[in-house]
């Protein structure tokens, strides 16, 4: 539970309705309600943390083994190529992760698609993709 106001918050508890897909102790899996494509789940932590890099190793790890099992779900269920996954939370700082069914060719495909290419084409980021600049955030992170 959190002070302020939280959509997530307040579905874990009860207050505010949601499809619940699956849950454990820690995590709960929920069908987004503004969907990418056919089902489109989120895995969210049942405890509020803003960032997924904020969760306890044992959140983190009910939260993946949840997200896992649905991905496995949804690919039987929808036939999707491969599930997108990924966290941003900027909008809603309670940690989500985004389970996405995904065909080639489909929005996300082409959202990713285009991103890939903007990702290539910025000066700035092509200074940071230097291989001297590549060592040196490798040494750092070593
Ligand atoms: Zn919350």
């Amino acid at each position: 539970m959190c002070d302020k106001p939280c959509v997530f918050c307040d579905i874990i508890s009860g207050k505010s309705p949601a499809r619940v897909i699956m849950e454990n102790e820690l995590a709960m899996v929920i069908l987004d309600i503004h969907p990418f494509s056919s089902g489109h789940c989120l895995a969210i932590p049942k405890r509020h943390v803003p960032w997924w890099h904020q969760m306890t190793e044992e959140e983190n790890a009910a939260l993946f083994t949840l997200a896992h099992r649905a991905a496995n779900k949804l690919m039987k269920i929808f036939g999707s190529d491969f599930i997108c996954m990924y966290a941003r939370g900027k909008r809603i700082p309670h940690t989500h992760i985004f389970l996405i069914p995904s065909h080639e060719g489909d929005v996300l495909d082409r959202f990713y698609n285009a991103m890939e290419k903007f990702q290539e084409a910025p000066k700035e980021l092509s200074r940071i993709a230097s291989p001297e600049s590549l060592d040196e955030a490798a040494e750092k992170l070593k």
